[in-house]
């Protein structure tokens, strides 16, 4: 159905936050007091179902109701996990010091994880109500560790606080209002929904379900799920209070139950109009995690060889010069090794003839092993100088590596406008970021994600027709595609390279 696009509407998105720091600074206490005492909507069964994180309203010095969204992850394990997916689920961390114990090695840890997401922070000196309380010494050990906060050489935001009593805590939601304030975080309600898993469980009796946090658009009911490769449809969604629900924008955490498959916690999930849509979107992607995996998790091609040599001494030799020749999608794995000729039962323990390499070193084959291994079409090599040999290996390796077919970006655009648009077919407005956008095949791209491919059927620079556009021109345009393109979507042309 061709649809209206309005004009997109960029408005203020609440903070998510997570609190950060040394086991026992009062992470735990810091966030029960805030969720006991701020959590307006208290009745949907008080909150039985403990989910990892809530939303708090809190009103500004003006007596502006403002929401803080708070990720209840103990310790910061999840929060690392997620920085190393490159997702950035919290928008403000909150480095939590004891005023008793002072700076520990997983404050450091905690800050380090801060600074190199970038993350804007403000320092909570915890503690206060204790009689061993050294709030100085504890800015000036942060100080040491070059965390500068306000009044002590830097312009970091400090609280002091007491978990336990609650003093001082309604100051720091309100540092938290002000930091957001300034960062000016914004949300598209318009769009449909993306953000990141924080959790995912099995329930017995529900299936497989997962916490979101939604960091951009809207998740209304209709709408299908994607986290990689597991899918769920938005029938079953609860906000945090465990209420079913039919509607949630940013920054809230809500509940989705029905996942065909575990999604990925500190997966990036994006909600689709139609499950079509977000079906292709999966099969795109899960395309694109099948090369990643390889070099992930060294699932590479193993390329057997099966070594003899004179001595023992020129085997270890040998073994440690085959071991540096390395690629990223294959390896060498000697699966036998031995002195003295080839023989009939080294052939005989080839279990792959197409791809074992045979090597003699300053050794001959047996009558009957060269016969076998002719007769199998497997092949011996013989070498007496070890560069000779691994020449030999590398051109090898070269031969028989699996391809990488790698995906070259030759040109960015962002879409601008949204001029008519069928389930096919959109006739947009965009403007050249980077490179040269060319007619052809294309990646459409949200946050830097991939949601779907699609092909740029004819390009209009000033009304005429061309077939590429460079960079800093505006331009028009008609791509093909089955899914959704908005306003602020980045289109890629691309090279496929085999590499
Ligand atoms: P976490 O490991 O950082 O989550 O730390 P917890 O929240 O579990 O706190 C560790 C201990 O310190 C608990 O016994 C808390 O009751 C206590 N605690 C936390 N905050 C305060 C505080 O502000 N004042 C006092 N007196 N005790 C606190």
């Amino acid at each position: 159905m061709p649809k209206k696009i309005e004009q997109n509407e960029i408005v203020e998105r609440s903070p998510v936050v997570v609190i950060m720091g040394h086991i026992d600074h009062g992470k735990s206490t810091l966030l029960d007091y805030i969720r006991k005492t701020n959590i307006v909507d208290k009745e949907a069964g008080g909150i039985t179902q403990h989910i990892s994180a809530y939303e708090v309203i809190q009103k500004d010095e003006r007596g502006i109701e403002k929401r803080i969204t708070f990720l209840d992850t103990p310790g910061h394990e999840a929060f690392s996990k997620m920085r190393e997916r490159g997702a950035q689920v919290a928008d403000i961390a909150i480095l939590i010091v004891s005023a008793e114990d002072g700076v520990k090695p997983q404050t450091v840890e905690a800050w380090k994880t801060i600074i190199e997401s970038k993350t804007p922070c403000i320092v909570a000196i915890n503690k206060i109500d204790k009689p061993a309380a050294n709030i100085d010494r504890t800015k000036a050990e942060l100080a040491e560790k070059e965390i500068y906060v306000e009044g002590f050489g830097g312009n970091i935001p400090v609280a002091l606080i007491s978990a336990k009593t609650g003093e001082g805590v309604d100051n720091l939601l309100l540092l938290i209002n002000i930091l957001a304030e300034m960062e000016n975080f914004t949300g598209d309600a318009d769009i449909p929904a993306s953000g990141f898993v924080i959790e995912a469980n099995r329930d017995q009796k529900r299936g497989i379900e997962a916490t979101l946090i939604i960091k951009n658009g809207t998740l209304k009911k209709g709408m299908t799920v994607v986290v990689e490769d597991s899918v769920c449809s938005t029938r079953m969604m609860e906000n945090f209070l465990g209420k079913m629900i039919s509607f949630a924008t940013f920054s809230s955490p809500i509940r989705l139950i029905g996942f065909d498959k575990t999604p990925k916690i500190g997966g990036e999930f994006f909600a689709f109009e139609t499950k079509e849509e977000a079906l292709t979107y999966k099969e795109n992607h899960s395309t694109q995690n099948h090369t990643v995996a390889f070099d992930m998790f060294g699932n590479k091609k193993v390329l057997p060889i099966i070594l003899k040599a004179d001595v023992s001494g020129s085997i270890e030799a040998i073994e440690k010069e085959i071991g540096k020749i390395k690629n990223d999608t294959a390896e060498f794995v000697i699966v036998s090794r031995g002195e003295g000729p080839i023989s009939e039962s080294d052939i005989k323990s080839i279990s792959q003839p197409d791809e074992a390499i045979v090597i003699g070193f300053n050794v001959k084959g047996d009558r009957s092993a060269i016969d076998m291994a002719d007769r199998q079409g497997i092949k011996l090599h013989f070498f007496n100088i070890i560069y000779k040999m691994t020449e030999f290996l590398e051109e090898e390796m070269e031969k028989k590596r699996p391809r990488v077919e790698t995906l070259e970006t030759v040109g960015k655009a962002k879409i601008i406008r949204v001029f008519s648009e069928t389930k096919e077919r959109r006739i947009m407005g965009g403007k050249v970021t980077e490179g040269r956008i060319e007619l052809g095949n294309i990646r459409i791209m949200r946050r830097d994600n991939e949601i779907g491919r699609g092909k740029l059927i004819n390009l209009e620079k000033g009304k005429v027709k061309v077939g590429g556009v460079e960079e800093g021109f505006e331009f028009g345009m008609m791509v093909e595609s089955k899914i959704e393109i908005v306003p602020g979507d980045v289109l890629e042309s691309f090279a496929m390279i085999q590499k």
